[in-house]
């Protein structure tokens, strides 16, 4: 099998808006290590838990720094699932597309959520 990286280019890639554009413009991905694998797999089951625990407290999904932009990132628990996926199958996941006006609220860092789980684990 060969990798067919004959993909059409990127209508953004030309964005003026978008000068941190610097490792997402015609390079492939390169092809995930066994290891990054398993990580997003593992983050994927975490990601499924981290909803099924915290949505029905009113927590719609994660937020975090973004260097490249300088801003804060919000994905709901169904993006972040939809980009780790598409990551797996070898696609860039649109890291700088979060949800549409994300109530600041509604969204927890990965850390937060990971020891929110863990509290829930130990202290039933
Ligand atoms: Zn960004």
């Amino acid at each position: 099998m060969t990798f067919d990286w004959q993909m059409p280019r990127d209508p953004f890639a030309d964005d003026p808006n978008d000068p941190a554009s610097l490792f997402d413009d015609d390079d492939p991905m390169p092809p995930l290590t066994q290891e990054e694998r398993i990580q997003i797999e593992r983050d994927l089951i975490l990601v499924r838990k981290f909803k099924a625990a915290l949505q029905p407290r009113g927590i719609n999904g994660i937020f975090f720094y973004c260097e490249d932009c300088d801003q804060q990132h919000f994905y709901d628990w169904d993006i972040m699932t939809a980009n780790m996926r598409s990551t797996l199958a070898g696609e860039l996941s649109p890291v700088h597309e979060p949800s549409a006006n994300p109530n600041p609220d509604a969204y927890l860092p990965w850390d937060y959520c990971l020891g929110y789980l863990d509290g829930m684990n130990y202290r039933g």
